[in-house]
C-alpha cells in the first residue's frame, strides 16, 4: 500500500500519517522532516534548502525527487509508504509516477485532509515542538505543564522558523497555487482521491481515514 496524505500545512498530516504508518506497518515519508533533518545536520542539501523553507517557498523538484527515490529504493519502503507533504507540485507527482512504475508498485490512493485557512493559522502560529524528542504542543489547546518546557523530556520547546503568521500565509498561498493542482492531476489519472474533514479529535479523524481505506 502506497498512500498520499494530502492537505495544507497544519492539516494534521504528520500526526495522522504517523498513526496510519503504525497501524498498517508503513514507512512514513515526510519530505519536510527529511529537509529539517538535513538542515540540522548541516549537509549541502540542508544549506540549499534552509532559506527556501524559512520563506515558505518550495524546494526544487529535482532535490525532492532525488530524496524520495533513495527512500523508495531502500528496505524501509518494502511494506508500503505513506507520503506526507509530497508530492507538492504536478512535476513531483509525475516524477513519483515514474518512480513507482519503475518499481512496479501502483499508488493506492490520495487521502485529503480539509481544514480552513483561519484554523490553520491558529494551529501553526501556536505550535511548539520539543527540539529533543519531537513532541508537539499548542500554546492554547495543548500546552505543556510548564510553559516552554517539554513534559516528556524536559528540553526546551521551539517554534519552527516557518510557523510565523506571515510565512504561514505564504505557505497557504503556495499550497493553493502549486500544490492543490496535484489533486486534479490524480483525478484525471483515475487515482482514487478521498476527502476528509480535518477538524475534530485526532482519534475521530484517524477512524475516518481507516474507514475510507477499508
Ligand atoms: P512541511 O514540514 O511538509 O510543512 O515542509 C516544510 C517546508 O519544507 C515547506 O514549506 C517547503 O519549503 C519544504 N518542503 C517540504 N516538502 C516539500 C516538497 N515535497 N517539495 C518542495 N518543498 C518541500
Amino acid at each position: 500500500m502506497d498512500l498520499i496524505l494530502f492537505g495544507p500545512p497544519g492539516a494534521g498530516k504528520g500526526t495522522q500519517g504517523a498513526l496510519l504508518a503504525a497501524r498498517f506497518g508503513l514507512h512514513r515519508l515526510s519530505t519536510g522532516d527529511m529537509l529539517r533533518e538535513a538542515v540540522r545536520a548541516g549537509t549541502e542539501l540542508g544549506r540549499r534548502a534552509k532559506g527556501i523553507m524559512d520563506a515558505g517557498e518550495l524546494v526544487s523538484d529535482d532535490l525532492i525527487l532525488a530524496m524520495v527515490r533513495d527512500v523508495l529504493q531502500s528496505d524501509a519502503a518494502t511494506n508500503g509508504v505513506v507520503f506526507d507533504g509530497f508530492p507538492r507540485t504536478t512535476a513531483q507527482a509525475e516524477g513519483l509516477d515514474a518512480l513507482l512504475l519503475e518499481l512496479d508498485r501502483p499508488l493506492t490512493g490520495v487521502l485529503v485532509l480539509r481544514v480552513d485557512d483561519e484554523e490553520i493559522v491558529r494551529r501553526l502560529s501556536g505550535r511548539r515542538g520539543c527540539a529533543q524528542c519531537g513532541v508537539i504542543y499548542h500554546i492554547e489547546s495543548d500546552p505543556p505543564a510548564r510553559a516552554g518546557v517539554c513534559d516528556r523530556c524536559g528540553a526546551a520547546l521551539v517554534q519552527r522558523p516557518d510557523d510565523t503568521e506571515d510565512t504561514i500565509r505564504r505557505r497557504l498561498a503556495v499550497y493553493r497555487e502549486q500544490t492543490e493542482p496535484v489533486l486534479a492531476y490524480y483525478r484525471r489519472a483515475g487515482v482514487p482521491v478521498r476527502e476528509i474533514e480535518g477538524t475534530g479529535s485526532i482519534e475521530a479523524i484517524q477512524a475516518e481515514l481507516v474507514e475510507v481505506l477499508a
